[in-house]
């Protein structure tokens, strides 16, 4: 039987309560994703999905209801609690790319896992290895700034999943990039995540990208409903 690795219940988001610009992103979410899974969140923009994806990635807190992270409930748990899960068994992807520019791509992968107490040369060795599962390893030495769009989207990737997450949340991930390198980045991306057995939530507006992940989820009006 598939474990449930995020479940969410009840989740409810307003911005600006009680304000006369009050704005209810959320209107009561329910979500689960079992291991393996990959699903696409669709949505225009506005609709609420880096909402949804920072409070299942617990970079955000809901107003109301329960976000469980590999069967952990994260209610009430306090700010080193949260950061501690998030950093083993959270992953998560921007639609811009973030990485530190004054390192090379192989330290940006390496750094998180030294913060999570890797030692230097298995970091090294780890992000090594990932760098070839994405294509790009005789980048590792350059910096963010001398790598493609693209390049640069795989060395995050590749930094989201440094720490062997459970569950990876990616929002618009190849968003920012011109429609044939998106094509090729995002291919790199699903061959990384099923070749892990991550579960994934995958934010897009981009329907060819989303008919190749398990199923498709869209946001309406603050509701998810099954396509
Ligand atoms: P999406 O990722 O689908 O583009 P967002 O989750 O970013 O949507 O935003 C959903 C809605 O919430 C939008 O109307 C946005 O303007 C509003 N919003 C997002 N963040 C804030 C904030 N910090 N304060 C006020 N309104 C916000």
């Amino acid at each position: 039987m598939s474990e449930i690795v995020l479940r969410l219940s009840g989740i409810t988001k307003a911005y600006n309560r009680a304000a006369p610009n009050e704005v209810n992103v959320l209107r009561g979410i329910d979500l689960e994703v079992g291991t393996g899974e990959v699903v696409a969140l669709v949505a225009p923009s506005g609709a609420g999905k880096s909402t949804l994806l920072h409070i299942a990635g617990l970079l955000d807190t809901p107003d109301a209801g329960k976000v469980e992270i590999t069967g952990q409930d994260m209610t009430g748990r306090g700010d080193r609690q949260r950061t501690k899960v998030r950093r083993s068994d959270v992953g998560f992807i921007y639609q811009f790319h973030h990485l530190l520019p004054e390192f090379s791509a192989l330290e940006n992968i390496v750094l998180p896992q030294l913060a999570n107490g890797v030692s230097k040369a298995a970091a090294e060795a780890r992000a090594q290895e990932l760098l070839d599962r994405v294509g790009i390893a005789e980048r590792a030495d350059h910096r963010p700034a001398a790598l493609s769009g693209g390049e640069q989207q795989r060395v995050a990737f590749c930094r989201a999943l440094a720490n062997g997450p459970k569950l990876l949340l990616a929002d618009e991930p190849t968003g920012n990039l011109d429609p044939g390198t998106s094509d090729q980045v995002f291919a790199a991306l699903m061959d990384l995540v099923r070749g892990t057995g991550l579960s994934a939530v995958i934010a897009t507006h981009n329907l060819d990208l989303a008919a190749r992940m398990d199923r498709q989820i869209r946001l309406d009006a603050g509701q998810l409903v099954a396509d």
